[in-house]
C-alpha cells in the first residue's frame, strides 16, 4: 500500500518516516499526476496559506478534490486540517474545503504557541503524545462528522468518512499509533470498493 505526503511546503520527511514505521510506504507527491499512484494522502503541517497558495499554483486543488470524491483516505495534519476544512474563521475563502468542519487558526494564543500533553483518541487503545505548534482548534462540526479527541473541550482531532484530521502533529514522535489508524482507513476503504 502506497501512501502519499502532498510535498509542497511543511513535515514531509517525518510523515513518510512515520508511515512507513506504521507498515505501508510512503511517497513524496509533488505532481497531481502521482495521486493515481496512491492509495491515501496525508496532507502535512506547516503554513496553510502558503499551502493553500502552492495547491492553487500547481493543480492540487481539483486533482485532490477527485482523489476525495473517489472516496480515497485523506489525513490533514495541523496546516492540512485547516487546507481541508469548509470554513475557516476570520476568512473568506476555504482551501479544499472538503470536510464539514469550521476551524480556527493559531487558537491557542501566543503564550501557549507550542506544548505537548497525552490524548485520549476514540479508537485508539493507549494515549497518544500529541504535539501542538501553532495549533488550529476545531470549532464546529457538521452532522456526519464524528469528533475523536478533546483537549480542554474543545475539538482536536476528528474523522468524516475517509476524512481524518487532528490539530497536532503526530508524525513529531515516536508514536505511530494514529499513523497505524489511517492506514487501516485505508485497508478498510479497499475491502469497502471490492
Ligand atoms: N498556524 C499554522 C497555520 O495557520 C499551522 C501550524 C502548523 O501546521 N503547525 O497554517
Amino acid at each position: 500500500m502506497k501512501v502519499g505526503v502532498l510535498a509542497l511546503q511543511g513535515a514531509v520527511a517525518e510523515h513518510i518516516a512515520s508511515i512507513q514505521s506504521a507498515g505501508a510506504e510512503g511517497v513524496p507527491v509533488k505532481h497531481p499526476e502521482q495521486l493515481g499512484e496512491i492509495d491515501g494522502l496525508i496532507i502535512p503541517g506547516g503554513e496553510s496559506t502558503t499551502i493553500g497558495k502552492l495547491m492553487r499554483k500547481y493543480g492540487f486543488i481539483e486533482a485532490i478534490t477527485e482523489f476525495s470524491h473517489q472516496g480515497k483516505p485523506i489525513f490533514g495534519t495541523c496546516a492540512g486540517l485547516i487546507v481541508l476544512a469548509k470554513g475557516i474563521e476570520g476568512e473568506e475563502e476555504a482551501h479544499l474545503g472538503l470536510m464539514d468542519i469550521t476551524v480556527s487558526r493559531n487558537a491557542f494564543g501566543r503564550q501557549r504557541e507550542s506544548f505537548e500533553t497525552d490524548l485520549e483518541v476514540k479508537g485508539l487503545t493507549e494515549p497518544l503524545r500529541a504535539v501542538f505548534i501553532r495549533a488550529p482548534l476545531i470549532t464546529s462540526v457538521a452532522d456526519g462528522v464524528e469528533v475523536l479527541a478533546t483537549y480542554r473541550d474543545e475539538i482536536v482531532t476528528a474523522r468524516q468518512g475517509h476524512l481524518l484530521v487532528s490539530s497536532f502533529h503526530p508524525e513529531l514522535t515516536e508514536d505511530y499509533s494514529l499513523h497505524k489508524y489511517f492506514v487501516e482507513m485505508i485497508q478498510r476503504s479497499h475491502v469497502a470498493v471490492k
